[in-house]
């Protein structure tokens, strides 16, 4: 298939795979990117981007069409019909169909010279390679390669053939496997937020994704919820009320979500990003965000041939994902929380609000998501903050609205 070894073989032509694929083209290295599947390619996904994803989307040269996009400044939660929101410090966040977004990185790599191989199978990887299927997937063929990037989403194979799921790291944690479904409703967005519905069994968020259409996710820990189901926006009724009448324009799609964590993420010649180096849970709204963000780093390192950098650089990516949230992405507009709260901030699935009387910070609540994250797993990851504060409480996020109206 190709008489000389490339550079980057790439398995996975996601939007981790692509943005590799661009960022190690950047650095004049050659690269092919295999996939089974064919363009574009759709995947259950609440389809946000926050602003740090559309800056990495910048670099690697991949601008949003305003036609094919929707900004929103801010994440609004709804809990009991009471609302808190806040916006971003700085730059909007952007939804935006999977489909377009694998068109848009799809395009930037063909005109980047990436080599693309769809409906093309990874069967295995070597030491010299990697081993491509057939259309019939009855033979293979060894692509030499220098790396094997494995961007092939939470349930890789490479990981698996590279061992770096030995340990029983890569299992995600039974307690945080979740399941999401998304539709698509034909309706102009009502807010210029991302909306988060927080029920008693489930998390809804819904992303305006054009001037014409929102995108309408439900993550649970019960795969039976699902949005197709007529009883699953009962627990919203102000949901409910504006989606009724609008018309679906996608049937639904679904996918589980689960925080992951690696111990290492490269061997050998074999190196991991996206959702197959680890993963947030998806009411973060942060895979596409980290995937980007790991991609360009990795397109740095591929070119230096330093993956220990890469190791280094990547765990520090998800710990800010996971929780150095607390400085990164603080709501400075104040939220519309009526006690007086300065602030409101979303870290992994926890929203802290803190509250301040008389310009001195009194206490910090944190309103966690049970199944995603809970009091240890905010200690370890984050002492600093908590160090800070005097005193903490803590609830389950449904006792946000009973809270509020205290
Ligand atoms: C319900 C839900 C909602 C979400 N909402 C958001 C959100 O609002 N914002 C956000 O940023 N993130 C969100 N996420 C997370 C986001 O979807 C993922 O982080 C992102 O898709 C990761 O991209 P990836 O390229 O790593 O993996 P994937 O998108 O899974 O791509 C992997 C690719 O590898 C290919 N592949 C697999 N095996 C092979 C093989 N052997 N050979 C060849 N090709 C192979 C597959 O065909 C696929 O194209 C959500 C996730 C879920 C489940």
């Amino acid at each position: 298939m190709f008489s000389s070894p490339v550079d980057v073989f790439v398995v996975g032509g996601g939007p981790a795979g692509l943005a590799t694929a661009i960022a190690a083209r950047h650095h004049g290295l050659s690269v092919v990117v295999a996939d089974g599947a064919v363009p574009p390619i759709d995947k259950s996904c609440g389809e946000g981007l926050m602003p740090e994803g559309v800056e990495a989307l910048r670099q690697l040269g991949v601008s949003l069409p305003a036609d094919e996009s929707f900004p929103f400044r801010g994440i609004r939660f709804v809990s009991d019909g009471v609302m808190a929101e806040a916006a971003f410090p700085r730059d909007p966040a952007y939804g935006i169909r999977r489909t377009h977004l694998h068109r848009l990185l799809l395009d930037r790599a063909a005109a980047c010279g990436v080599h693309m191989l769809w409906h093309t199978a990874v069967a295995g990887i070597r030491p010299e390679g990697a081993l491509v299927a057939s259309t019939d997937e009855k033979e293979t063929e060894l692509v030499r390669a220098r790396w094997v990037v494995g961007a092939d989403g939470s349930f890789s194979r490479v990981r698996r053939w590279a061992e770096l799921d030995r340990d029983n790291e890569a299992a995600p944690q039974n307690k945080s496997l979740r399941f999401g479904f998304r539709r698509h409703y034909h309706v102009a967005p009502w807010s210029s937020f991302m909306e988060l519905h927080w029920g008693r069994r489930c998390q809804v968020y819904v992303t305006p994704v054009s001037r014409g259409e929102v995108c309408v996710a439900l993550i649970s820990s019960d795969p039976k919820f699902r949005l197709r189901n007529d009883d699953a926006l009962d627990e919203f009724p102000e949901l409910r009320a504006r989606l009724r009448g609008a018309n679906l324009i996608s049937s639904e799609r679904g996918a589980t979500t689960a925080l992951r964590k690696l111990r290492s993420v490269y061997r050998g010649h074999a190196v991991l990003v996206g959702d197959a180096s680890g993963g947030v849970d998806a009411i973060t709204g942060e895979g596409l965000c980290l995937a980007f963000r790991q991609a360009l780093l990795l397109g740095d390192c591929l070119a230096s041939a330093d993956l220990a950098h890469y190791q280094n650089a990547h765990r520090s990516l998800l710990f800010q994902s996971n929780a150095g949230l607390a400085r990164r992405r603080r709501f400075r507009e104040a939220s519309r929380l009526e006690r007086n709260c300065s602030r409101l901030e979303i870290i992994e699935g926890v929203a802290a609000s803190e509250i301040v009387f008389d310009g001195k910070i009194l206490f910090v609540t944190f309103f966690w998501l049970p199944g995603v994250t809970n009091h240890d797993y905010w200690r370890t990851l984050c002492p600093a903050v908590e160090g800070t504060f005097r005193t903490c409480f803590h609830f389950p996020v449904s006792a946000l609205g009973k809270y509020l109206q205290q």
